[in-house]
């Protein structure tokens, strides 16, 4: 009894000194060297228990366990378990109040006396074990056996959720990953991180690597404050994002990080290509050969930015990967944007890359403007300005205003809108009904594009290689005789000096193949091309990107295959994934971590897209945040009804918890969501699904924002200012071009009685034009810009208004709460009658809706409802099907509802949010 008394001794004495377990502190005291260190919770709460452990490889008998610990053999005691001791709300000395915490060796030096309030600072445990003390820090004692420092699986998960350890979303993320992957202790130790990214996501995976490693934030205890142990912060002082701070909290933290962001922004090479314009110049021009990729960690680089963004390990690889063509293929949200944002400035900062030999390819323009904003941000201004991000469609603009003279194109040359197009067609061809015009332009676009592969095909096999889905039924047109009716179009636009769209690519497609100089100009200029949503190129933008990649530029390709959804105009996803066949050397990277959703969500949206028929490879993507919230469903009988629906619970929503948990009875554990009206995006397939919408917003004084509607420049007041400012710009010298935009609207102001909405346009009509540029080439630089935007373009997503937008126009987007209305058989997918529709690309534009949620997706259905003069009943959609129950919750019909509903009370409740 005596011999096993005086073998326990250690932890009694370490009990009783103020001493956790924690060997190294126990190592400091030569007297403790000849026992053997063992560690034990002190059992005062049951989840603790087992916290602090002894590791032994012994039969579980009393006697091999306590011979084990009486001679510490390494072979049958292997160590113990601690939990960091610094986390202890003594640890170091100090004084909260005064903001003082020392470490001992401080206190001694400041002889024990906080210099704020001239009294004793109050020691912690560390002082005692300094006092102690006869062996320097970081020695071993002799015979020391391993320990291992953990931090309990809730304090992960509480971190990485942004909550407390102990509330409930931890609590079911906790139960859920023992079930899938046993013991908590295997888990933070054992399970490789492989299995634990599969099942808890790859950030918690990093996290317990990190753990295992040691590589965490400590912050100690002092003064009865608490210690923070932390694996996904590494720099101690910047905390984690302060989720349940206060708005000045958030504020500081912005201001701090963009201070040092600032401090942090890196030296740029000069350029090496024309600053001004790139008018043709010498191909002998030098340029830099992608150098080899290295081995790098931005954390020890200078490149701050870089490691601000917390890129994880396949980012972080994808934006090294710059001595070959690279593929990212990846699922939504999973920060393909970003990443390419992300190497564009690392090429730029640590490459040594000309920022003039940039080119970013991006979907839209408003894409396009958010990279450069982004780019601004990371690289500072001056340098961002020299990067070129463009749309395709822009891209091509420039180069034909540059270099159209070669083919005979008036630099002055029009773009048409899409209205002025439709006009055109009309008029060159009168007996094509108003109706059927569209249809017609889409075939003719179509026409045009296949026509020019054919005439390729000669010389190009990847030209007439497999591409069954831009030749399915579904993309072609037999109702119209479409070779003279291009023809008679085309006629129509050059006698006008006008270019759609078509042209835009088209011609500098014909630019480059008719004039190798200018080939070759824009070759050695572009030696870093990088192409946004590359699943949605078609044939013409695919062979401008390879006629611009034959110089050997590095391409950067970003996409997903499951998210093409503009097949319907000649959009060809075989290009992405062909890719690899065209660049044979191409890295590919993928990314699995999404950081948008919420896991319901995507497990709902990745059970739709895995349903598709010839599927290889099962879709997988694991969130970032777990939480319990199902997908909601609601059926309505009418559409009525379920813009109804919308609108209530936008209401109910929008200004957080306080109402919504009274008003339902249910309070959230995460705390109050607070929620503005811009948090909220209602999602269609069609445009006219708009209409009962727009009525149930406007009785209800919501405010909204739509999208895609009505597209900008179709706006009367629009179309005049355009009209004008294109006769401007060769009569008008002098003047800034937000001027000129600024006489315009006086002009229009003048004379007509314009209502409201007008005006607005105008307004921002002048706002979006330049104030410090002036001149012809000014102007039409910024009419090109005007008319190219597309109706994304006009999203704005600081208002703080709802936003009401196609599928087609949320692509890339992301909003905390999204309503699809209208997932019925018909719509979605939508079945045109007497045409063949595409069920797959409409499964995949499904997919895209849903994945634009992060918290919350409601999706609605309406039994009957009115679309295009007519009353028609439609069936669920069958994606919905695709779901499994476990994951939907349908709501009831409120249409059953006996009692109505009070319009007083309503109001009130709105005007108090408001
Ligand atoms: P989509 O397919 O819809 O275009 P995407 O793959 O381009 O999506 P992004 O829009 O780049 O995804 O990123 C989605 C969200 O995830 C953004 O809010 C982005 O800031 C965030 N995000 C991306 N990477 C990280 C990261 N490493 N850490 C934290 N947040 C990230
Ligand atoms: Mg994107």
């Amino acid at each position: 009894v005596e011999e096993c008394f005086e073998d326990l001794t250690p932890h009694i004495f370490a009990l009783e000194t103020g001493l956790s377990s924690d060997p190294p502190m126990n190592w400091r005291v030569s007297a403790l060297d000849r026992y053997t260190l063992v560690s034990n919770s002190d059992a005062h709460s049951p989840q603790k228990l087992a916290r602090e452990a002894n590791i032994l490889d012994t039969e579980p008998s009393y006697d091999a366990i306590f011979n084990a610990i009486r001679t510490g053999d390494p072979q049958r005691f292997l160590g113990t378990i601690e939990f960091f001791p610094e986390e202890g709300k003594y640890h170091y000395d100090g004084h909260r109040k005064c903001g003082i915490v020392w470490d001992p060796k401080t206190t001694i030096a400041h002889h024990g006396i906080c210099p704020v309030c001239g009294k004793p600072v109050t020691v912690g445990v560390m002082h005692r074990v300094e006092e102690l003390a006869d062996r320097p820090e970081g020695v071993p004692k002799p015979n020391a056996l391993p320990y291992y420092s953990l931090i309990p699986l809730p304090e992960v998960l509480g971190e990485l959720l942004g909550v407390g350890a102990t509330s409930k979303r931890v609590q079911k993320e906790y139960e859920r990953l023992l079930a899938r992957l046993g013991s908590e202790i295997a888990i933070l130790m054992d399970i490789p991180l492989e299995e634990i990214a599969a099942v808890g996501g790859e950030r918690l995976a990093e996290g317990i690597g990190r753990m295992r490693r040691g590589e965490v934030t400590v912050i100690p205890g002092y003064d009865g404050e608490y210690g923070i142990i932390r694996v996904f912060e590494d720099k101690g002082q910047r905390s984690i994002t302060p989720l349940a701070g206060t708005l000045f909290e958030m504020e500081n933290y912005k201001l701090q990080k963009e201070k040092d962001i600032e401090a942090s922004r890196p030296q740029v090479a000069e350029p090496t290509a024309p600053e001004a314009a790139y008018k043709a110049q010498a191909p002998a021009e030098t340029h830099e050969t992608p150098p080899p990729s290295s081995l790098f960690n931005f954390q020890s680089s200078n490149l701050q930015f870089l490691s601000d963004l917390h890129l994880n390990a396949a980012q972080a690889e994808a934006v090294r990967t710059v001595d070959r063509p690279l593929l990212i293929v990846a699922g939504p949200g999973t920060g393909k944007t970003l990443t390419l944002t992300a190497r564009i400035a690392y090429l730029i900062a640590e490459q040594g890359v000309a920022p003039e030999h940039v080119l970013a390819i991006t979907f839209t323009n408003k894409a396009a403007q958010e990279m450069a904003e982004r780019l601004a941000h990371l690289l500072g201004e001056d340098v961002a300005r020299r990067v070129t991000v463009k749309t395709f469609h822009a891209f091509g603009a420039m180069v034909l205003r540059t270099y159209g003279e070669r083919l005979g194109i008036s630099p002055d040359f029009v773009i048409l809108t899409e209205e002025e197009r439709r006009e055109l067609l009309r008029r060159a061809v009168p007996e094509l009904s108003a109706r059927r015009a569209d249809a017609a332009l889409d075939a003719i676009s179509r026409h045009r594009v296949e026509s020019y592969r054919l005439k390729v095909a000669g010389g190009d096999a990847a030209a007439l290689e497999g591409s069954p889905e831009s030749s399915s039924p579904a993309h072609r047109s037999s109702t119209f005789d479409l070779p003279s009716l291009t023809t008679a179009y085309i006629r129509a636009l050059r006698e006008a000096n006008a270019l759609d769209y078509d042209d835009l690519i088209l011609l500098t497609l014909q630019l480059l193949e008719e004039h190798p100089d200018v080939l070759a100009a824009l070759q050695s200029r572009y030696r870093w091309i990088s192409v946004d949503e590359y699943q949605d190129v078609n044939y013409a933008q695919y062979r401008l990107l390879r006629l611009l990649t034959a110089g050997g530029a590095n391409i950067a390709a970003i996409g997903d295959p499951d998210q093409a959804i503009y097949g319907f105009r000649g959009a060809d996803r075989t290009f992405f994934l062909r890719f690899q066949e065209d660049y044979p050397d191409a890295a590919v990277v993928r990314l699995t971590q999404n950081y948008r959703s919420a896991q319901a969500i995507l497990d709902a949206a990745t059970q739709v897209i895995n349903k598709a028929p010839n599927r290889k490879e099962a879709a997988r993507l694991f969130a970032q945040f777990v939480n319990d919230v199902k997908l909601e469903i609601y059926p309505a009988p009418t559409d009525r009804a379920e813009a109804e629906y919308v609108v209530h619970q936008i209401e109910r929503m929008v200004g957080g918890t306080s109402y919504f948990s009274i008003d339902s009875g249910r309070v959230e554990d995460e705390g109050p969501v607070v929620r503005g009206f811009g948090d909220f995006a209602v999602l269609y397939r069609l445009r006219s699904l708009v209409v009962p919408l727009l009525e149930a917003f406007d009785r209800m004084g919501i405010p909204y924002q739509t999208v895609g509607t009505t597209p900008w420049t179709a706006h009367p007041v629009v179309r005049r200012a355009l009209e004008r400012l294109r006769e401007y710009d060769l009569t008008w010298e002098g003047l800034a071009v937000r001027d000129i935009v600024a006489q315009v609207r006086e002009e229009l102001v003048a004379a007509r009685d314009l209502d409201d909405a007008a005006r607005a346009r105008l307004n921002t009509l002048v706002e979006a034009a330049p104030a410090d540029r002036k001149g012809p080439e000014a102007l039409r630089e910024f009419l090109d810009e005007v008319v190219l935007r597309s109706e994304t373009d006009f999203y704005d997503p600081r208002a703080d208004r709802v936003a009401l937008m196609t599928l087609h126009a949320a692509k890339g987007l992301e909003f905390p709460v999204v309503f699809i209305v209208g997932v019925e058989e018909g719509i979605l997918p939508y079945l045109p009658e007497g045409k063949e529709a595409d069920v797959e690309e409409e499964r995949r534009l499904f997919y895209v809706g849903m994945t634009r949620a992060r918290e919350k997706l409601i999706l609605t259905h309406a039994r009957r409802r009115h679309l295009y003069g007519r009353t028609v009943e439609h069936m669920p959609s069958r994606f919905l099907d695709d779901i499994e129950a476990a994951l939907k919750e349908i709501r009831r019909m409120e249409g059953k509802r006996k009692k109505r509903r009070q319009p007083e009370a309503e109001q009130l409740s709105l005007l108090d949010l408001l």
